[in-house]
């Protein structure tokens, strides 16, 4: 079956869509995915990877140059704009309102900029424009403080900042929205649970640009899978796990290319 015929009649019938995004997507803005040599931080003679910088472990044993690290991530991700793809996905959104929902692994914020709802949209890595308690006081989330200026890479954090990076509640030490690598998933702060709910009777799943390394996004991706009803749609550069998923389903589509080229196609489809 080609693409228009498996995807038009979601114009106007009453079922699920999921779109599933990842790091791919903020490439297309300029956002480095950081698992390469731009994420690489060094601290004293030693140089990190992504993998040991976000990390509990290391922000327990070094505060300080995490927060360098986030605040150098902060400035890149400020200063890209949301392309294409994250305004396809947008749209799509006020098209299809409750049927829609947006799963992202992405902590740049740049969908809920490009005009996604909060409501709609599960931030299940976090999202680097917020923080929170270290010392856990609260489950609330704080906006970026104001008042830290642009980082480079390597630039620490001034004595001034740390002050701004403190949870307003009981001023202990404030730590970036984010998941890590030695964390777990949850409901409160990932909305996982949500995430997983929606995806266990969504009708169509559109993945955008992820390599399938996460566990969560996997789960999705196989569970979906299994669904003989569902579309499955993979939009990526390259072979990845859900594209296998797509290729090996009756009702998959395989789209190999950029999320800024295929989505608006795709939107296309269901404009009125
Ligand atoms: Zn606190």
């Amino acid at each position: 079956m080609d693409t228009a015929k498996l995807l038009e009649p979601f114009k106007d019938n009453n079922k699920r869509i999921t779109v599933l995004t990842g790091a791919g997507i903020s490439a297309e803005s300029g956002i480095p995915t950081f698992r390469g040599p731009e994420g690489y931080w060094t601290v004293g003679s030693r140089e990190y990877r992504p993998e040991e910088m976000a990390t509990h472990s290391m922000f327990t044993q070094n505060p300080w140059e995490v927060w360098a690290w986030y605040l150098y991530r902060h400035t890149v991700c400020k200063n890209a704009k949301p392309n294409s793809g994250h305004h396809a996905i947008a749209r799509m959104e006020e098209l299809f309102k409750d049927r829609f929902c947006l799963i992202t692994q992405n902590v740049d914020g740049l969908h809920l900029r490009a005009g996604n709802s909060l409501e709609r949209t599960f931030q299940i890595h976090g999202n680097i424009n917020y923080t929170r308690c270290a010392g856990e006081c609260t489950p609330r989330l704080f906006e970026f403080p104001e008042g830290i200026v642009d980082k480079k890479k390597d630039q620490p954090v001034t004595e001034e900042e740390k002050k701004l990076l403190t949870c307003p509640r009981c001023g202990s030490l404030a730590r970036p929205h984010i998941l890590w690598f030695d964390e777990c998933y949850n409901e409160t702060w990932y909305k996982a649970e949500s995430a997983m709910g929606w995806a266990t009777s969504t009708d169509l799943l559109l993945v955008v640009g992820t390599a399938g390394a996460t566990n969560l996004p996997m789960q999705i991706g196989m569970m979906v899978a299994r669904n003989p009803e569902a579309v499955i749609v993979d939009i990526n550069l390259s072979d990845n796990p859900f594209r296998q998923f797509a290729a090996g389903h009756d009702r998959g589509i395989v789209l190999d290319g950029p999320g800024g080229k295929f989505l608006p196609e795709l939107l296309s489809l269901w404009e009125p």
